[in-house]
């Protein structure tokens, strides 16, 4: 088992900005936590945006770091540029970035990593959490959300990892956060299968916001730019959300799961907030 000591250097390391962070707010704290920079724009930063402009604190994480995503810059070159893009973005809502510090295409289900994010949840202490779905295209996508699910759970537990929780003066979180699941990649699962969503938000109004936010990612934009002779990073995605939209009868939507199962909260809290902008099939 790794040291307590361990535990407190990697954090320090991973999360840089965690003590100077200003996370309080009334209403709570919204976090988004997803594999890779720019997964979280495409998929729900128009809900963000939405539930910021409610009055939520949001602040976006990634578990891997960003180093898969260029064919010409090496991973700790790119890393670095978009560790910086996605700051940019997280600071359009107001918000941070945090990185788990994984590299792209590592991301592991282990001990280590399942810590890290429960520490991370307990110093956020988040109401809300949205991540990637459990059915996707990749690896990277579908274990960050095991490991996010896991430590919405177990951060709730004094005993979990109790030495490092201790050592970093940490309570457990104040409860299990309503979990929501982000739409897969092209809403399939790898056997190419649909992805039902349970829940659409309508995200008309938030569809500036999230186009700033995506645009952020040059890096990204810029190579499929390259390679397809058009802005396509922008406009896969908002085709993405108006086919979305029109499946319900919105012009642009984001869809979504709710985690359901034993211990975390049933009730659909983005219903609650945001009102006739969330349709629901069960
Ligand atoms: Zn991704």
């Amino acid at each position: 088992m790794p040291s307590t000591g361990f535990h407190q250097a990697r954090l320090r390391v991973i999360i840089p900005h965690l003590e100077e962070e200003k996370t309080m707010t009334d209403k709570g704290i919204v976090l988004a936590v997803a594999a890779h920079p720019d997964d979280i724009e495409f998929c729900c930063a128009g809900t963000l945006a939405l539930l910021h402009g409610e009055g939520y604190a949001v602040h976006l994480a990634t578990i891997g770091n960003g180093s898969g995503g260029s064919m010409t810059m090496g991973p700790e070159e790119i890393a670095r540029v978009r560790a910086g893009e996605a700051e940019r973005a997280a600071s359009i809502l107001d918000g941070t970035y945090y990185c788990l510090g994984r590299n792209d295409l590592e991301i592991t289900f282990d001990l280590p990593t399942r810590r890290d994010m429960a520490m991370f949840l307990r110093r956020l202490d988040p109401l809300i959490i949205f991540t990637s779905s459990p059915e996707d295209y990749m690896p990277d996508h579908e274990i960050t959300s095991a490991i996010v699910h896991d430590a919405a759970f177990n951060a709730t537990c004094p005993n979990y990892d109790a030495a490092a929780r201790e050592l970093a003066g940490l309570k457990q979180t104040s409860r299990v956060p309503y979990l929501y699941y982000m739409d897969a990649m092209e809403g399939l699962d790898k056997f190419g299968r649909k992805v039902r969503p349970s829940i659409y938000v309508d995200v008309e109004e938030g569809m500036d916001t999230k186009t700033r936010m995506l645009a952020c990612h040059d890096s990204q934009r810029q190579w499929l730019r390259e390679q397809h002779g058009m802005d396509h990073y922008i406009e896969t995605m908002k085709s993405w959300t108006r086919s979305r939209g029109s499946e319900v009868g919105f012009s642009s939507a984001e869809a979504f799961r709710q985690h359901l199962g034993h211990a975390f909260p049933k009730e659909n809290i983005l219903e609650k907030i945001l009102g006739k902008k969330v349709i629901c099939h069960s």
